[in-house]
Formats: structure tokens, C-alpha cells, sequence
């Protein structure tokens, strides 16, 4: 069994919790996921056992009644978990949605304390970290992060940050837990949580999810590496119509986001060609099918010049939805042979920046193998 509790019950949540009781119900195949049903730990045994949000219309509601308004085939397995109060510190800022917050009555302390409290009786073993995109600072320091928190700095720390330092305390308190953190605030690259991970019987995975254009965009670029092609540019954008989208129309946030999908260039080429890739805009009547588009120009032998244009509409959280039925099971592995702090041969193939910090990205295909080598399952093309 994994134990599984959600941090922001929006669209990737809600569609990972409905296709996660599809699938264990035998009505849908893991298409989407990975490593299908090859992990020792099996989709059936993972179980959502709580979730968190700040929206106020969303708190206090059932789980059932949410991931309805995301998918209207919501499985009835879903009724019984009410959707729980988070920290928000600002995350909703500059959103249409009207925020709830347990530090609106208490200290972060306090709220630290209470969370941990409501996960012993949940027993969890996984969070999944699916909130909206922050705009954050990372800490670096143990004692800069200690003293934020001991000194209730709403300004200097974001949810993400609170809730994985509330997760290191649980874990310690507890004997271990796992916090998947698919979104782009570091946490798996902040040498500060990566240590207090190790100390505390933590393993983290991160940081943001990678799916869409980027890994694509990295498989590419990794064929072209292969064959001694030089990349003189790449453009690349996707524009959406969810939620997320729209968070991003805000500045702050936007570079977040930009951060972790640039470093993708350097790592696989070696060099670092000139290049635009952003989440550029927020359309709504694309919704959740954003659409995305690349274009690469590079010299071929002789001099020759190609260019390779890729466009595409995809689905954006059932993409991200399918990574974390792999992630929350290889969590749990990694909690079972106490690999504590961060892997990354997991974080390689799942994640757009792959901690800890430092760690390079590296072909997908590579990555896909190690991960599974990591697993324990055989190689599937070596
Ligand atoms: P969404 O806006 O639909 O959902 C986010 C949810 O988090 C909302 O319900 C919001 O109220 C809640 N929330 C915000 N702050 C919170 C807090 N402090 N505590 C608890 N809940 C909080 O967005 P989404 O499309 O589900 O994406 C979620 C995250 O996943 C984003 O940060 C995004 O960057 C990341 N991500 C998504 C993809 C993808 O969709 N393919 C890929 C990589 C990363």
C-alpha cells in the first residue's frame, strides 16, 4: 500500500486521482504511465488518503465533488476524503480565487505543527506536491530556512517550502515519508532541504514534472547531439488555456518556470545555442489542450542547413497526471531502502531540472533505462 496525500487539488490532482481509481477499477489501461504495471509496488496498492488546498470554494467539500468539475466520469471510489486546509503564503496572489489559509489564525510554527498532526492520523507516505507555480527564492542554508520559519517571514518563504519543511518534521517524527514535488520551487535542488532530508528520513523527487514540449525537446536535441549536428537556435513555446496557464501571465512566476527549462540547452549540447523556451501565454479557449510548437536550425556535414519544426496539441496535466503513478510507487521504494535526501535516477527522467542541484540533464532515453536499472526492472533497449 502507498499512502498517498495531495498538496493542490486542481486539474493535475484531480486528473491523477481520477484515472488512478479508473485504472484500479479495471475500466482503464495505464496508457501514460511509464512504467505501467512492471514496479513491484502495483497501481492497486496506491491509495489517496488526504488532500490539501487554500481555495476557499475547495476547502471542506469532498474529493468527489472536485475532481467532478475536472472530469465529469469522476469514479465514485472517490467519496469520503474531504479536501483539507493548506498553507497558502500568497499563492493564489493576483488569481480570480479567493484564498484560505491555516496561517490566516496561526503562526507558520503552529501551522507546521498542525499539519503534522492531521498526517499521523492520515499514516501518510507520499505527498504529492501539485500546487500552483510559485514565485520563490531558494535558501541554500539550513539556518536561513530554520530562522524564516522560527521567525513566522511570510515574505521570504513560499507554501512549497513550509509544506516540505513540515514533511522533514513528520518524517522524523514518524520513521520516514516521501514528498514529490512536481512543481518548479526548488526543493530537490536546494542543498537546505536535500540535507534536512537526509537527516530526517525524507526522500524528496524534483522538481518539476517533466512532460510537454521540454523532454520532447530534449529528445530532439539529444538525437541531433548524437550525430555531431551543431544547433544554432531554438525557439520554443506553449500556450494554454487552465489555470496554470493563467498563473503564468504573471511575471514572477513566469521566470520560475524559465529557470528550470532553460538548463536543458547547456547540459545535452554541451553548449549553449541561442535559445527562447517559455510557457508564453495563457489562451482559454485552448483549456488544458495547450498548444506547442519548437523550431530548431542546425548544421548538418558539408555545411548543410536543416531545420526541424514540430508542432503539437497536447493534453497538459493527463501528461503529468501518469508520471505520478510512477512517482508515488517509487516513492515508497525509496522510503523502503531508506534513500534518503534525493535520486537522481529517478529525478532524471521524471523531472524538467533533476536534482540536487548540479546534477546535469541527460538524454531521456539514458535516463529511462537508468530509472529502470534503479527499479530494479530489466533494460529495455541496453
Ligand atoms: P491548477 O491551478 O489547476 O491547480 C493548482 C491547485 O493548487 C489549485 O487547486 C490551487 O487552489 C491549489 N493551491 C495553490 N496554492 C496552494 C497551497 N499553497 N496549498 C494547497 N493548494 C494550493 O494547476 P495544475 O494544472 O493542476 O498544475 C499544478 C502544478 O503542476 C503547477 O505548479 C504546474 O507548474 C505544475 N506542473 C504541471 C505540469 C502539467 O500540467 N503538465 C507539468 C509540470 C509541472
Amino acid at each position: 500500500m502507498v499512502r498517498v496525500v495531495i498538496l493542490g487539488q486542481g486539474y493535475v490532482a484531480s486528473v491523477f486521482a481520477s484515472g488512478l481509481e479508473k485504472i484500479k477499477a479495471g475500466k482503464l489501461e495505464p496508457y501514460g504511465v511509464p512504467l505501467g504495471d512492471e514496479l513491484p509496488i502495483k497501481i492497486r496498492d496506491i491509495e489517496i488518503v488526504g488532500s490539501y488546498d487554500v481555495d476557499a470554494s475547495k476547502v471542506g467539500k469532498d474529493l468527489h465533488e472536485i475532481v467532478k468539475t475536472y472530469d465529469p466520469e469522476a469514479p465514485e471510489s472517490l467519496r469520503g476524503i474531504t479536501v483539507r486546509k493548506g498553507i497558502h503564503l500568497g499563492s493564489l496572489r493576483n488569481l480570480p480565487i479567493k484564498a484560505t489559509g491555516l496561517e490566516d489564525e496561526m503562526t507558520l510554527e503552529e501551522a507546521v505543527d498542525h499539519l503534522v498532526e492531521e498526517w499521523k492520523d492520515l499514516k501518510a507516505e507520499v505527498f504529492v506536491n501539485v500546487c500552483t507555480t510559485e514565485a520563490f527564492r531558494p535558501f541554500e542554508s539550513r539556518e536561513e530556512l530554520e530562522k524564516a520559519i522560527a521567525g513566522d517571514d511570510r515574505e521570504r518563504l513560499t507554501a512549497t517550502q513550509v509544506y516540505a519543511y513540515a514533511i522533514a518534521r513528520y518524517a522524523r517524527e514518524t520513521g520516514g515519508a516521501a514528498l514529490v514535488n512536481a512543481i518548479p520551487t526548488l526543493i530537490a535542488n536546494d542543498p537546505a532541504f536535500v540535507e534536512l532530508a537526509r537527516e530526517s528520513n525524507m526522500v524528496i523527487f524534483g522538481d518539476d514534472g517533466a512532460t510537454g514540449a521540454t523532454p520532447l525537446t530534449a529528445d530532439v536535441l539529444s538525437h541531433l547531439a548524437q550525430r555531431n549536428r551543431y544547433v544554432l537556435d531554438i525557439a520554443q513555446f506553449n500556450i494554454g488555456g487552465n489555470n496554470d496557464f493563467l498563473a503564468l501571465t504573471d511575471r514572477e512566476r513566469n521566470r520560475s518556470k524559465e529557470f528550470t527549462k532553460s538548463s536543458v540547452v547547456k547540459d545535452l549540447l554541451g553548449y549553449d545555442a541561442p535559445h527562447y523556451i517559455k510557457p508564453t501565454g495563457f489562451l482559454e479557449p485552448l483549456g488544458d489542450r495547450k498548444f506547442i510548437a519548437m523550431h530548431i536550425e542546425y548544421v548538418s556535414f558539408n555545411g548543410a542547413r536543416d531545420e526541424v519544426v514540430i508542432t503539437g496539441r497536447i493534453n497538459d496535466s493527463p501528461a503529468l497526471a501518469g508520471l505520478l503513478v510512477d512517482l508515488t510507487r517509487l516513492g515508497k521504494m525509496a522510503l523502503e531502502r531508506k534513500a534518503f535526501g534525493t535520486v537522481y535516477e529517478v529525478n532524471a527522467f521524471y523531472m524538467k531540472n533533476p536534482g540536487p542541484k548540479d546534477a546535469r540533464n541527460i538524454p531521456r532515453i539514458i535516463a529511462h533505462e537508468k530509472v529502470r536499472s534503479w527499479a530494479g526492472l530489466k533494460p529495455r533497449w541496453l
